[in-house]
């Protein structure tokens, strides 16, 4: 039931970290993969490696012209669009004193309006098909708060709730709508944190497969059933 032969799955921020690991075990369980990130070099070269099943569109996902044209080359290059994993995202963190107003709004623009104009430019496609998993990434932040992450916090609090009424509005088309939150995960955005400061009842901090699994799962039809769904993926940390 996991078996993702035939479909055709956009990974943002695909080039690296998480993204890359998605992109991976997605192609790993049969899909086509399209590779959308900044990292022009990083991300033709994960495509090259995989092959015809594979192709990489530079994108900047706050950039609104950028998504249409990435939708139609996806389109163009296998045929259909099935699955969105809209992971690209940034983060910084600063006291509420210190935080300035260009910081808040670059994380809001990548990680919040950057999902927005990604589920509304694949909505399209999916409602001709009849059918489409859109997997928006959030994070343990977007279930509750932690000291100097705000605007982070407030973006991943709007991507789950964005999916929410995303999937009550887009049931009917077909089209499932869910959010993923991760904890710490080892990747190049959490180098600066101490895992030995954190609590994680599995005993260690993640790795980008510990998360991949999920993904596969919301992009098949072992999760058909399953819309406006919150899948934290963290080692128990915020139980
Ligand atoms: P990362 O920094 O390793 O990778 C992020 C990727 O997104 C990079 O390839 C980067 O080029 C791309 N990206 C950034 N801005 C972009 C933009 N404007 N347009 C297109 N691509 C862009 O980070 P990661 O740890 O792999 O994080 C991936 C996602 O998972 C993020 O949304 C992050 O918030 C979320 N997340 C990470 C953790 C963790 O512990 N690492 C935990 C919870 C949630």
């Amino acid at each position: 039931m996991t078996d993702l032969e035939g479909r055709v799955a956009l990974v943002t921020g695909g080039a690296r970290g998480l993204g890359e690991a998605y992109v991976r075990s997605l192609h790993a369980a049969g899909a086509r993969v399209v590779i959308a990130d900044l990292l022009e070099e990083e991300g033709a070269a994960l495509a090259a490696e995989l092959g015809e099943q594979a192709v990489f569109q530079a994108l900047d996902v706050t950039d609104e012209a950028a998504w249409d044209r990435v939708v139609a080359a996806s389109v163009a290059a296998f045929g259909s669009l099935d699955v969105l994993v809209n992971n690209a995202g940034i983060a910084n963190a600063a006291p509420i004193e210190h935080l300035t107003l260009a910081k808040w709004d670059a994380v809001i623009a990548v990680n919040l309006t950057g999902v927005f104009l990604g589920c509304r430019a694949v909505v399209p496609q999916m409602k001709a098909q009849g059918s489409g998993s859109i997997i928006n990434i959030s994070s343990v932040e977007g279930m509750r708060g932690s000291p100097g992450l705000h605007g982070y916090t407030a973006s991943k609090f709007g991507v789950r709730g964005l999916s929410q009424s995303l999937a009550v509005e887009l049931g009917a088309s077909g089209i499932r709508v869910n959010s993923v939150h991760p904890g710490l995960i080892l990747t190049d955005m959490t180098t600066r944190i101490d895992p030995a400061r954190i609590d994680i009842p599995l005993g260690r901090p993640g790795v980008p497969d510990d998360v991949a699994g999920t993904i596969v799962f919301l992009a098949s039809d072992a999760s058909r059933f399953t819309s406006g769904a919150e899948f934290v993926v963290d080692g128990g940390m915020i139980a």
